[in-house]
């Protein structure tokens, strides 16, 4: 491992709901100069192995990851894992199980567009991804807001999750979910490092310490496209304060039209030393 130079920790696929496939992830972060890029879908490890073989190919780390959507006090929080056993066959039954419980809520959501006037099926949001569903990969939100778009119903998949599809819009449904400290349990149990990830996009940090301090998870992503200055300075001190790895990634789900949904592949990095650190845990 090229233990100098940029990793960005926090990267989606196919696998989930990220435009790219597993080995573009790898091929991008190497345009960009990277020495490692994390592969972290929603909820499945599906994309790894194709990102792994592709690291070895162009010589660059692919951190082995994964993103597990949680609730707690009625916040959705999403834990990241990472150096997980990607094919430890506990984790991926545990995952199957998240992947299930999505489906249904998929189909709640569907339900609450039609009684708004908005008639969309499971088939037309296969339809506008326009290929088969790969094993382990995960339909969600972003997948329906880009058939509301190609079918008129909204502008675009920002504009489709703001009035319909948002917590809080008309046609949100909350998911059955496990707990934050669940899910740092399963990771660590498949010899993973459990990571807070994006505190600042909750907006309840009393409930963030509360996590920190009940679970101990290993790391907090300190660095996200979504996160202002102050928020990186802040996070950047929990870190110091309680010991935990910071992390950082771009939270990269594409580029559609031109915009990158999140950040840019490589817009948010952090030191090879992190991985380093990471790895040891
Ligand atoms: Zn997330
Ligand atoms: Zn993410």
């Amino acid at each position: 491992m090229n233990e100098q130079g940029l990793a960005d920790l926090h990267t989606h696929t196919t696998a989930s709901d990220g435009l790219n496939s597993p080995g573009d992830n790898v091929r991008i972060a190497r345009e960009k100069g990277l020495s490692a890029v994390a592969i972290t879908d929603h909820d499945t490890a599906a994309g790894i192995d194709e990102a792994l073989a592709a690291g070895e190919e162009l010589g660059i780390t692919v951190v082995p990851g994964v993103e597990i959507s949680t609730r707690a006090e009625d916040t959705e929080i999403h834990v990241l894992g990472y150096f997980i056993n990607h094919r430890d066959p506990l984790l991926l039954e545990r995952l199957q199980g998240l992947r299930e419980t999505r489906g249904r809520r998929n189909e709640a959501i569907l339900a609450n567009l039609q009684q708004l006037g908005v008639l969309l099926t499971m088939e037309d949001v296969l339809n506008e991804l326009g290929r088969e569903l790969k094993e382990g990969e995960s339909l969600g939100r972003p997948h329906i807001a880009a058939a509301m778009a190609a079918k008129g119903y909204a502008a675009d998949i920002r504009d489709a999750f703001n009035r319909y599809l948002a917590e809080g819009a008309p046609a949100y449904a909350p998911a059955a979910r496990i707990s934050p400290l669940e899910a740092f349990a399963w990771i660590r149990e498949a010899g993973g490092v459990p990571v807070i990830a994006h505190p600042g996009i909750y907006g309840n940090d009393d409930l963030v310490l509360k996590l920190i301090e009940s679970g101990r998870p290993g790391g907090i992503e300190v660095y996200h496209s979504d996160h202002s200055p102050e928020d990186e300075r802040r996070y950047g001190e929990w870190a110091e304060r309680f010991g935990l790895i910071a992390t950082g990634g771009s939270d990269y789900h594409g580029v559609r039209n031109g915009s990158a949904f999140h950040g840019d592949l490589g817009g948010r990095t952090v030191s090879m030393q992190v991985v380093c650190q990471l790895k040891e845990v």
